[in-house]
């Protein structure tokens, strides 16, 4: 038999937002893994090219530090669909980019390496949310849609909280022009979330454009969070596709949960 993986959970890296106090989540980083090279070393993600024996032990490690937790996840596909995970998830792994669920114990968890992860949580009426926003999610308003999936199933926008975490910034985020003009004619105010680059470019601000959408969904601006660095400019702490030049890298994952009644009092 293989030795266990007996290596602290310590170990692992994990943001966390006070805007979501009361629920299980985090956002988690490249540190406490055992992957390599451009997946080095906490990638989770099974169909990026990694040793499959490395990803099966990184996961080893997250279920250590969260046993109570299952994960709900989607393959992901740039879009807006959002999905209801119910007690009868199992292992489905839909096309989607977001889930919605009012199940305590259950993890919704999304994969990212630049595009920016959103949790949402709604404790006063027990409803959470996960969604992935690269630009092509943004720009078809997947926050707005997340937000809607969880008013449908019991939250309130006004009592909702948002945490957007680890993704790439401003700073690092250079896209054509015409991108940047495409979302200035689809999102009314989203001129402002980018500013020029060399010519022919822009710099869009992928977090700003996202508060801006959870907002306009009903959000109070100031339920809304963002949490860590720019993923391009911390690549030795997160995965960022552009700072591997467009290559395949590890995935982090961040992941929510509504705590089950049994450890709601701690
Ligand atoms: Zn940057």
């Amino acid at each position: 038999m293989p030795p266990l993986d007996q290596s602290p959970a310590s170990a692992l890296a994990v943001a966390v937002s006070p805007r979501l106090a009361g629920t299980v989540h985090g956002f988690m980083g490249r540190a406490g893994g055992v992957s390599v090279g451009r997946y080095a070393t906490f990638n989770l993600a099974r169909w990026v090219g990694d040793a499959s024996p490395a990803v099966a032990k990184n996961w080893r490690r997250w279920r250590a530090a969260y046993p109570r937790l299952t994960l709900a996840t989607v393959a992901q596909v740039h879009g807006a669909t959002i999905h209801r995970v119910g007690r009868d998830w199992n292992d489905r792994r839909p096309e989607g980019d977001g889930m919605v669920t009012a199940e305590a114990g259950v993890a919704l968890g999304v994969f990212t390496a630049d595009c920016a992860p959103i949790l949402l949580a709604d404790l006063a009426h027990g409803v959470i949310g996960a969604l992935h926003a690269g630009w092509r999610g943004t720009l078809a308003n997947i926050a707005g849609a997340g937000v809607r999936a969880m008013i449908e199933i019991g939250a309130r926008p006004e009592s909702i909280r948002a945490a957007i975490g680890p993704a790439i910034g401003q700073c690092c985020f250079e896209v054509d022009a015409e991108l940047a003009d495409r979302f200035a004619r689809e999102i009314d105010g989203a001129a402002s979330c980018a500013r020029p680059g060399r010519p022919g470019k822009a710099y869009l601000d992928l977090g700003a454009l996202n508060q801006m959408l959870l907002a306009r969904a009903g959000l109070e601006p100031q339920a809304i969070d963002e949490v860590g660095p720019c993923t391009r400019c911390a690549h030795d702490r997160y995965f960022s596709r552009r700072a591997a030049s467009g290559a395949s890298t590890g995935l982090q994952l961040s992941f929510i949960a509504l705590r089950a009644s049994t450890d709601r009092a701690s």
